[in-house]
């Protein structure tokens, strides 16, 4: 049911527009066809839709919603309508206005308005002022600017640099992996010739763990605030499609990333941002329990060889590493920095024919898909469920698909050849042939007790663990262990042979059911038999398990300050993002970076807004 309420004054937001999508222009197209613009005029029982002033209305999301209990599979709209606009509008619209505040109960709409700020806004060159002189300009460093180490160049490291940069911060960014241009050959050995490079892969490099990704922007802390409206401006701004600022479910995939890393690399070397690739941090130089600096060396060097370490002074340390930096906990855990074990979730990587999912889920309009350039979006899907506390004497756990990909690939995130992990790409179109998503269950800290003599990095030993149980199972030379959908169910191994998969560097027939423990185990397969309830046709010999997904989420969180995000136990280290254990995905990353950017500048006494 459509809803309309008040969202400041003036403003109103009106959601859960529903335009059936053999009306709608399709999934491309963001603006106001004649179709919403008759959903909207329903819903203000305006008589002429096509008068309607488009000018009064602003998209903020579109979406695809083809649920079966709907009667017809449709476009969702979310608009907000601006009063104000439409009352200097041509008399016509007074009309209109007079008829709505009985039904609306307006009565401010006269009044000023103001127009609805993001965080973005603060980062105006022309609000924020540091001595006076425009901090933009990269050639003007000015005396005694504090100097500020941020490590990682993933979202919330980007984001963080980006707001420090611009308040007038010295900034100097490290990254132990490549920028995106070499990344991207170092990845092609990898997948093509199966080098892998300890430093410059799916997980590490210019634009973080997120790059080489699906590039999915969806993200659970409120797609509507401000910071989260800030941190996709942004993106639009360093060349994202302005769709994604609408898009119910945004993404970009790694075509779209990977220019606009580059131009991002490029606006934060014109305010003056030292970025240092190939260069990792091996260290903290720390004195009476405060940071004062960082110890480095050439990523493309053995690690720990103090020839060729350096040692950098900065007044603050903004660590935003990810969670597949263990060697920078483990170099945590050295200076006793506080940190907690938490919960995460492990699973394995289901793939199906990608037409097999449009088929579930669309029923007939799923030849509409056209691998992504037809009107309706490739089909994807999220389910949830609670197993277990019943008679399946299972224990109770929530298992759900994650970080699924539409039209996308498996790829290997191993950062080294011991461990095998993976997860999923996609290009912008999702035009493969294939659909994949991690399907994985939660566990908590108490489960890792065998591993308790690693402290708070029990779980990081967990993770490993079965990582080295996938490499084995593979055989090895980054093989991935595999299985089919029914095998899984039936604890056989698949003899058949195996369906096609769209991982590039080979997958083996095991015994997947054996890798982790009975009770992850029966939880998953306890799932996947529900999940076939709500997706029929979900279990076939043509969904093929992989082994496995261990790095959904980070498995501690490196304590922090609420308000000012400064390490709980070490002053001047700012822990932020995944890694940390303050983010899940792109944009909390970034959302993460940019308020820590923030509340950073504030103690430096460079910014003085309120967060
Ligand atoms: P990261 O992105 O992990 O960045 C950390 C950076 O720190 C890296 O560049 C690393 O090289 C650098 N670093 C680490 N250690 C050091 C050191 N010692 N010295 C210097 N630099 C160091 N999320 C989504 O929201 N949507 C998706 O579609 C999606 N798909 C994904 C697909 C894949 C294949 C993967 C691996 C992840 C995906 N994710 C996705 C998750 C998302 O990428 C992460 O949540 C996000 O990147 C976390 O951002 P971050 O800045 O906290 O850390």
């Amino acid at each position: 049911t459509t809803e309309i309420r008040n969202r400041e004054e003036g403003y109103w937001r009106i959601s859960k527009l529903s335009v059936p999508a053999h009306k709608d222009p399709g999934k491309d197209f963001v603006g106001f066809s004649l179709p919403l613009l008759e959903a909207i005029a329903k819903v203000l029982e305006f008589p002429v839709p096509a008068m309607l002033p488009e000018e009064a209305f602003t998209i903020l999301r579109k979406s695809f919603d083809a649920r079966k209990v709907l009667k017809e599979s449709a476009f969702v709209y979310t608009v907000d309508m601006d009063v104000k606009k439409l009352l200097h509008l041509e008399p016509r619209t007074w009309d209109f206005i007079s008829c709505l505040e009985p039904k609306l109960g307006l009565i401010e709409y006269m009044q000023d308005t103001k127009a609805p700020t993001g965080l973005l806004d603060m980062l105006d060159k022309d609000k924020i002022k540091v001595d006076g002189s425009n901090p933009s300009n990269g050639s003007a460093r000015y005396e005694n600017r504090p100097r500020v180490a941020v490590v990682g160049s993933g979202p919330s490291g980007l984001f963080a640099a980006l707001v420090l940069a611009e308040v007038g911060a010295d900034v100097t960014l490290i990254e132990r992996g490549q920028p995106v241009e070499q990344r991207g050959r170092d990845i092609g050995a990898l997948v093509v010739r199966k080098v892998l490079s300890s430093e410059s892969n799916f997980c590490f490099g210019e634009g973080g763990a997120g790059t080489w990704s699906d590039g999915k922007l969806v993200t659970r802390i409120g797609r509507n605030s401000d910071s989260v409206q800030a941190v996709l401006r942004t993106l639009v701004q360093f060349g994202a499609p302005p769709n994604i600022l609408v898009d119910g479910k945004p993404h970009l995939g790694t075509d779209k990333l990977v220019p606009l890393l580059r131009n991002f690399r490029h606006y934060l070397l014109d305010l003056g941002v030292d970025i240092k690739f190939n260069t990792r941090l091996d260290d903290l130089v720390v004195e009476n329990n405060q940071v004062k600096g960082v110890v480095v060396s050439n990523s493309k060097n053995e690690p720990g060889r103090s020839s060729d370490q350096e040692k950098l002074l900065f007044d603050a340390v903004v660590l935003a590493v990810g969670h597949s930096a263990r060697d920078v906990y483990n170099m945590l855990l050295q200076h006793n920095i506080e940190m907690v074990p938490k919960n995460f979730a492990v699973g394995l990587r289901i793939e199906h024919p990608q037409e097999l999912i449009n088929n579930i889920q669309y029923s007939e309009l799923a030849s509409e898909v056209q691998s992504g350039r037809g009107r309706i979006p490739v089909a994807d899907y999220k389910v949830t469920k609670n197993v277990g506390g019943d008679e399946t004497g299972i224990e109770n756990r929530s298992c759900y698909s994650f970080c699924m990909c539409p039209g996308g690939q498996v790829v290997l995130t191993s950062t080294n050849p011991s461990e095998l992990c993976i997860n999923g790409m996609s290009f912008s179109r999702r035009a493969s042939k294939w659909a994949n998503s991690a399907l994985v269950v939660t566990v908590s800290s108490d489960e890792f007790d065998s591993f308790r003599s690693y402290g708070p990095l029990a779980g990081v030993e967990f993770q490993r663990e079965f990582e080295k149980r996938a490499a084995e199972m593979g055989g090895g030379n980054f093989v991935v262990p595999a299985q089919c959908v029914p095998d899984f169910l039936a604890e056989t191994l698949s003899v058949t042979s195996l369906p096609a998969s769209s991982y590039r560097l080979g997958v083996k027939a095991s015994r997947l059911h054996d890798l982790f423990p009975a009770n992850i185990t029966k939880a998953l397969q306890c799932a996947i038999e529900m999940f076939d309830k709500e997706l029929p046709g979900y279990i076939t010999k043509d969904a093929l398990l992989h082994g496995v997904e261990t790095r959904t989420s980070s498995p501690v969180q490196i304590s922090r300050e609420a308000d000012t995000c400064e390490s709980k136990s070490l002053k001047g280290l700012y822990p932020i993002g995944e890694g940390a254990g303050y983010a899940g995905g792109i944009v909390s990353a970034a959302v993460d970076g940019m308020f820590c950017g923030f509340a950073l500048a504030k103690q430096l006494s460079l910014y003085g807004g309120d967060l």
